[in-house]
């Protein structure tokens, strides 16, 4: 069994091993001031400078990362707006609609029009725009992080069919989309140009412990796949609700799908406090 249970209370770890545990905690601390410098630098670049299109953030596409989608403009539109459906053969209906870039995210409903929507402010003038949730993800005014899910794809509002209707907007005036800094065509129907998402969020971990097993789904029972000799650079593709994982007096029965290792693991092995991990889609 893996020795090294995560998630615990700040209080909790003042525990009998805490030395033990001392050289990882510090890692941690690494990783997170690291991450923490990524997350300042990116908020305060645009914030600091004169608001422009070539200080845009870096936006990434508004749905789950290696997913294809396809989109188009209706001359009707509001603004500037491309409407994106699945072409993957995946459904797009109850697929995760996910932040494109770092910001601050408040819920919006607007039954005639735009139904359920998240706006999110990532500073510096810079706002995007996600219509026709099924349902939202995130509390108003959350804060979240490039490729969390923000909303579920609906068809709330004025919508014939499930779509993300997305725009980008500078100082309320919605502007030409940029995808990792390239303009994107707005085509006047489905079919003609693809897009790939790369919006894969922070979602590179480290796992804990050792000897462990990495099982073909969210349970106990499962069959195991692979087994983590020791801690292990592990990239999680998404996480689900399964069988309650105990240890040292804490529950977690959240886990990650490993995409390397074709499984999945306890959260509770994944180096990081919150027992849901942040900006990880949902499986
Ligand atoms: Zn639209």
């Amino acid at each position: 069994m893996p020795r090294r249970p995560r998630h615990s209370p700040a209080a909790a770890r003042a525990s009998a091993d805490a030395a033990a545990r001392r050289p990882a905690r510090r890692a941690a601390a690494v990783v997170l001031a690291a991450l923490l410098a990524l997350l300042g630098l990116t908020a305060a670049a645009p914030a600091q400078a004169e608001a422009g299109p070539e200080l845009a953030p870096n936006f990434k596409a508004p749905f789950p990362c290696g997913q294809q989608w396809t989109y188009s403009h209706h001359s009707a539109e509001v603004r500037r707006a491309l409407d994106f459906i699945r072409s993957d053969g995946g459904s797009t209906a109850g697929t995760p609609t996910v932040a494109s870039a770092a910001g601050t995210a408040t819920r919006h409903s607007q039954p005639s029009g735009a139904g359920n929507y998240i706006v999110i402010d990532h500073g510096g003038g810079w706002k995007t725009y996600y219509f026709h949730l099924a349902s939202f993800s995130v509390a108003d005014g959350a804060s979240v992080a490039q490729g969390q899910q923000v909303g579920v794809t609906g068809s709330t509002g004025n919508s014939s069919g499930a779509h993300i209707h997305y725009e980008q907007l500078l100082n309320g005036v919605g502007q030409d989309i940029r995808i990792n800094g390239s303009a994107l065509p707005y085509p006047g129907s489905y079919g003609q140009y693809h897009l790939r998402s790369d919006n894969c969020g922070n979602t590179n971990f480290t796992t804990w412990g050792s000897g462990v097993r990495v099982r073909a789904d969210a349970r106990l029972d499962a069959p195991v796949v692979t087994t983590l000799s020791g801690p292990t650079g592990v990239f999680v593709e998404c996480q689900k609700q399964g069988d309650p994982v105990t240890a040292e007096g804490y529950t977690n029965d959240w886990w990650s799908r490993l995409r390397d290792q074709r499984g999945f693991i306890s959260n509770i092995y994944i180096d990081h406090p919150d027992a849901k991990l942040p900006g990880v889609p949902l499986c």
